[in-house]
């Protein structure tokens, strides 16, 4: 047995990390098991839009996959996007998880990445990162699975064609998420891009996706597919996020451009853009001693947040009580008590306002979020 991992093969003007995978596997004509999608860290440069990376398990011998791989790399070259730069590592042992860890949650350095000695590389560059990452990916931990359906070759840019069950999906296939969102009632199967997916169903297991898809494919009006592919992957778990910070807002939220929002906390700066959805309004809604907490990336020194919760509010529109004879009273110092400058009556309420309660998570639109993150509904298994 042995593990090849591949990344980098895509652009964001168009092809597909995943399906190059699934082509190429079917052209080396060996079997295989574990085929797995990763995502990777965020803010990784040269990155195209979900930065996935992929791999499998083969079911063969190192020098015959070398030899299969060898047939198949000019044409998986020929394939790649101009930008693309492709790598293709093949390795007898499964890499180290610290490669897996350390490209989910930052910045890899090429020299950091911890290589088999029997290994084998095709290519160079920026791929190299995401595959030996795919193939270090155990996932023993938490994983989820997609069931990911591509395009005819001439589909591939036009419209999609899906029937519009997809509440359906979620009562017949409770173990699927992230199939549409609920509120603006909009599916979120299918990509946005011209890319050769013509959807992916995300599952608890791998039988509820693939069954989800057989229920689908025969509903009427759905496009014919080239092919399918079921991924164990580490979308839905977390793993780019080490634990949920708690914080105190220093200053009152400044709203920029567009509704993007930033505070500062005695953690540091923390920002929603707008796409943020809840979270950007919430954060809106904050103001300065509020205990908050939250979940998000620090990238160049700034907290990107992907899910927020109001902890402990503070008084708002916070002023002194007003005294019975009409006068607002003034505090005399701290640890004192409050008193009229008019008739000198004092009082033990130190500030009147308007209460509001705690607010209990909140989390970007469907099609808003990480692939990595976790939505709110399985928080608790990643
Ligand atoms: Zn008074």
């Amino acid at each position: 047995m042995v593990w090849l991992g591949l990344d980098d093969t895509d652009s964001l003007e168009g092809g597909c990390t995943t399906e190059m995978f699934c082509k190429l596997l079917k052209r080396m004509k060996v079997p295989y098991r574990d085929a797995r999608l990763v995502r990777l860290w965020p803010f990784a440069e040269k990155r195209t839009r979900g930065n996935a990376s992929v791999g499998a398990e083969l079911l063969c011998s190192f020098d015959e996959a070398s030899v299969l791989i060898d047939e198949q790399w000019d044409w998986l070259l020929q394939r790649c996007e101009d930008t693309a730069e492709p790598v293709l590592v093949l390795s007898k042992e499964q890499a180290s998880e610290q490669n897996y860890w350390a490209a989910v949650r930052r910045h890899l350095p090429e020299k950091e990445i911890i290589i088999e000695d029997e290994s084998r590389i095709w290519g160079e560059g920026s791929g190299l990162i995401g595959a030996i990452a795919a193939i270090s990916w155990t996932g023993e931990h938490d994983h989820t699975w997609e069931q990911t359906v591509y395009r005819l070759p001439s589909n591939i840019g036009t419209k999609r064609k899906i029937p519009l069950q997809l509440h359906m999906l979620d009562e017949k296939f409770p173990g699927t998420f992230l199939n549409r969102d609920p509120r603006l009632n909009k599916g979120l199967i299918a990509p946005r891009s011209p890319c050769p997916v013509l959807l992916g169903i995300r599952a608890e297991s791998a039988e509820e996706a693939e069954s989800a898809w057989q229920w689908l494919s025969a509903q009427e009006g759905i496009e014919e597919p080239e092919d399918t592919m079921l991924w164990r992957t580490n979308q839905a778990c977390d793993d780019h996020i080490e634990s949920s910070i708690e914080a105190v807002i220093l200053t009152n939220p400044i709203i920029r451009e567009k509704g993007h929002c930033s505070v500062q906390t005695n953690k540091g700066e923390v920002v929603a853009f707008a796409e943020g959805g809840y979270v950007n309004k919430l954060l809106q809604k904050c103001v300065e001693g509020d205990e908050i907490e939250f979940i998000g990336l620090q990238y160049l020194g700034v907290f990107h947040l992907e899910r927020l919760r109001l902890v402990k509010p503070v008084l708002r529109n916070k002023k002194r009580p007003l005294c019975e004879c009409g006068v607002r009273m003034k505090s005399k110092g701290v640890g004192q008590l409050v008193k009229c400058p008019g008739c000198k009556t004092t009082t033990e309420i130190q500030w009147i306002g308007d209460t509001v309660g705690p607010i209990d998570w909140v989390e970007p639109a469907g099609d808003r979020r990480r692939h990595l993150a976790a939505p709110l509904s399985r928080m608790q298994k990643s």
